[in-house]
């Protein structure tokens, strides 16, 4: 599995539709200062579900937004399309190439596709999160974040690891079938209390 190739539209400083072919292997993004180096990071971050408007060094999410020069006006969307090569079947998915897919548009609006049909947040995820390059985005270590990680506490460097190691996807599942079981509980007892009032 390797990530194939990038294509950004709308997105931060990358107005036009620029598209990235990446080779297995090592990749370098070099630019003068300012040139866009760390937002092209930003968008694979962003494409693999990135939730943070922090993390993508914006106040809101918006912000990911073209937001317009004085030669050229605003865009009204975002997009971002990550092809990942997957013909080792790393990726828990039938294909032997994937392309993930997010928009933002400016009115709020938003959407993501796997190989072209529309899908949700959680899928995205589910489908990385096996991968090691999952919700958290462990593999994305910005300038000064190693240090942070460096200095994480047990449980935070526990998740890092759970997550890598693809255990976090199935905590979240667990969680949410406590949830529902939780629920059904407080079902179960209006239920009796119910039954025994007719009695
Ligand atoms: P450095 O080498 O200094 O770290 P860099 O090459 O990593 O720089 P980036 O931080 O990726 O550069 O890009 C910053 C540029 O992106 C700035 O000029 C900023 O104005 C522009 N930019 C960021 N968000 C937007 C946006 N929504 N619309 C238009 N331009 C944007």
């Amino acid at each position: 599995m390797y990530l194939k190739n990038l294509t950004l539209r709308g997105f931060k400083s990358f107005a036009s539709a620029t598209n990235l072919r990446l080779e297995p292997g090592i990749t370098c993004v070099v630019g003068p200062n300012g040139s866009g180096k760390s937002n092209v990071v930003d968008a694979l971050a962003w494409v693999m579900g990135e939730q943070g408007a922090k993390s993508l060094r914006g106040g809101k999410m918006e912000d990911v937004i073209f937001a317009g020069t004085s030669s050229r006006p605003a865009l009204g969307r975002a997009e971002v399309s990550l092809t990942i090569d997957n013909s080792d079947g790393a990726l828990p998915i039938d294909y032997s190439e994937v392309t993930i897919r997010r928009t933002l548009f400016r009115n709020g609006g938003s959407e993501y596709a796997i190989n072209g049909d529309t899908c949700r947040l959680l899928d995205v995820q589910e489908l990385l999160s096996d991968s090691g390059i999952g919700r958290e985005m462990h593999v994305v270590v910005g300038q000064g974040q190693l240090d942070a990680v460096l200095h994480q506490g047990a449980e935070a460097r526990r998740s890092l690891i759970e997550e890598s190691a693809g255990i976090l996807k199935h905590r979240k599942r667990k969680e949410k079938a406590l949830r529902k079981i939780e629920a059904m509980q407080g079902n179960l007892d209006r239920l009796t209390d119910l039954t025994s009032e007719l009695r």
